[in-house]
């Protein structure tokens, strides 16, 4: 196996690579199998004579395999693929250089290793979501990351962008030719019988040059030329489109949007969500574009389940008596928001007393020590004041877990609305005391005077000064990052220097920087020193020394919880270094291709 194949763009499963065969081919990509200087060739159920073919080393080529119906009986699959000997075919292919590719049967999944897999019976799959979901689920976990997937005749216009999302790299033109055939207009939106069409929504040469009724007059064969032309050409468009929302970090938001063309998209969305770890996997610790959460499936997306586990599993509070919960605000970071100045006003000086903890949809959640990490301070949602049951159900349970394991003397809740009957609830079922203090609306006059009333009415021995807020701050996104406990490592003994939000920590020398356009913070290499005792984001290389960047094959090992973008320690046998992940740790094992970690401070060990 060589190196034909590099992923330089990833989001959740979606990628962007570059494969280089006797061409350069951008993928995801479109592909022709039969057209004359295809870079993949397909044998069929025949051997072919590979000698016409050219130079091997510059193709890849599919194994002989045979067409099988989406559910046929295991042991005639076997049967099947006994009879074409399909190891010793790819070892043949081997043996001239060229690179391998097999058609795997969407049920009956034992691959061996190729460059490229071919999903067989993929267009029956076309309106089936959990064989569809399910089958390239097993597939992808199955398989090299760095092997490619290609989705043979199943590719609209319409599910493209769902196909990209699942992790396929290669469609065809097949289906929307066909779709073509059979007098069906194909848009992203959906597809259209030419004769109940009006006119034409797309200005392709197509479109612009005819009207639907002058189409319909053309013969069969013309009328489907045209037909197929239009449909290749918006599944050309739309691929170029999902292109540009994997490098704008927009796929998700596409895919929520785009799903509803169809049920069966919408229900393999779900279920991907559902299943849990195939996208968490893949899904970068951060991105530099807005999160809009504007649908319900939103709520179940890794960057916000994410979160909401991480507050519970890894974010310890500061030891106060007093919890004041507060609404989310629309400007992010909530701080700087004019509504939670006038709260920050309120609590004045009894501010160094309470921990401010704020309630919000679809995050659940944020504790202020965390109000800057992505997505807390990155998200954007509708806000009408209605909240539907799932929304109630999802933000009460985040309260709730947080507060059966972290306990207050008083809890001040100073909130209204939905915002109150989900405090209410969550008080009722935990047997808890909240005190609500806006029974006016949260900036009302009177409801601030209530707020300063009631925090200013405990007999508060607990509290904290700034700077003892600012390191929480520190240890609160360090355990964020590194796991619990890695904070209080990092900022034993340390001071924060420079102002919100740029904070720098040090002890004699610089330890860490917040990033304040993500919250995380980076680390310098006596901070990653200090936290070389914790187990996690290691990556551990061999005996070189490198410069900028480290490539996947240089790594020996690379820590499973590694995902995008997370901050981890590169260690030699003399060399130590920090920088971001630009892969996850379990890719970072499986790719021969690409920067697993680009390196921002390291030093060689005597
Ligand atoms: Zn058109």
């Amino acid at each position: 196996m060589t190196k034909i194949f590099e992923i330089t763009h990833r989001d959740c499963a979606a990628r962007i690579g570059k494969l280089t065969l006797d061409r350069e081919l951008s993928t995801p990509a479109i592909i022709q199998l039969n057209e004359k200087d295809s870079p993949i060739i397909d044998s069929g159920s025949m051997w072919k004579n590979t000698e016409n073919i050219g130079d091997l080393s510059k193709k890849i080529v599919i194994a002989p395999h045979k067409s099988l119906p989406l559910h046929t009986e295991e042991d005639i699959i076997d049967q099947i693929q006994e009879s074409f000997d399909t190891g010793a075919a790819l070892q043949q292919i081997k043996d001239n250089s060229g690179h391998t590719g097999i058609v795997i049967h969407p049920f009956h999944q034992n691959p061996i290793e190729a460059d490229l897999f071919v999903l067989g019976a993929a267009k029956q799959l076309d309106n089936h979501a959990r064989d569809f979901v399910n089958s390239i689920i097993q597939l992808k976990e199955s398989t090299r990351s760095d092997s490619l997937l290609y989705v043979p005749a199943l590719a609209t216009p319409e599910n493209l962008s769902m196909l990209v999302y699942m992790g396929v790299d290669i469609v065809d033109e097949t289906l929307s030719t066909i779709k073509g055939h059979q007098d069906l207009y194909l848009t992203n939106s959906g597809e259209y019988h030419l004769d109940r069409m009006h006119e034409f929504p797309c200005s392709c040469p197509v479109c612009s040059c005819n009207t639907p009724q002058e189409l319909i007059k053309l013969s069969k064969k013309e009328r489907a030329e045209a037909l197929s032309k239009h449909n290749i050409l918006k599944l050309g468009e739309e691929m170029r489109n999902v292109r540009e929302h994997i490098r704008s970090g927009h796929l998700r938001e596409y895919i929520e949007r785009q799903c509803r063309a169809r049920p069966w998209l919408t229900a393999a969305l779900r279920l991907i969500d559902a299943e849990g770890t195939f996208l968490e996997k893949r899904t970068p610790l951060f991105r530099s574009s807005t999160l809009y959460a504007n649908t319900a499936e939103s709520m179940n997306r890794v960057e916000i389940r994410r979160f909401a586990q991480r507050v519970l599993e890894r974010y310890t509070p500061p030891d106060l008596d007093t919890l004041v919960l507060l609404p989310c605000s629309a400007k992010k970071p909530y701080s700087i928001s004019t509504s939670h100045q006038k709260f920050i006003n309120a609590l004045g000086k009894y501010r160094r007393y309470v921990h401010e903890v704020i309630i919000t949809s679809p995050m659940g959640i944020v504790p202020r020590e965390l109000e800057l990490m992505y997505p807390a301070a990155h998200y954007d949602t509708p806000v009408t004041g209605y909240w539907d049951k799932e929304e109630r159900a999802w933000v009460g349970g985040c309260l709730r877990s947080y507060l059966q394991k972290n306990s207050y003397k008083n809890i001040v809740a100073h909130v209204n609305g939905a915002y109150r009957e989900i405090c209410e609830d969550v008080a009722g079922e935990l047997g808890l005391n909240f005190v609500f203090t806006a029974d006016e609306g949260v900036t009302s006059r009177a409801s601030l005077a209530k707020l300063e009333q009631a925090v200013s009415g405990y007999e508060n021995v607990k509290k904290r000064s700034g700077e003892e807020a600012k390191l929480d701050l520190m240890r609160a996104a360090a355990d964020y990052q590194f796991g619990k406990g890695a904070g209080d490592i990092l900022v034993s003994g340390a001071v924060v220097k420079a102002p919100f939000p740029k904070f720098q920590l040090f002890s004699g020398k610089q330890l860490a920087t917040l990033i304040p356009q993500y919250g995380t913070i980076a680390l310098t290499v006596e901070g990653g020193q200090r936290i070389a005792a914790q187990p996690h984001y290691r990556v551990k290389i061999g005996d070189f020394l490198p410069h900028s960047s480290i490539l996947a094959p240089g790594v020996e090992y690379a820590d499973p919880h590694i995902r995008p973008g997370d901050e981890v320690l590169v260690e030699g046998e003399k060399f130590f270094g920090v920088g971001r992940a630009l892969m996850s740790g379990w890719e970072i094992k499986e790719c021969r291709k690409g920067i697993a970690v680009e390196l921002r401070h390291s030093k060689t060990i005597d």
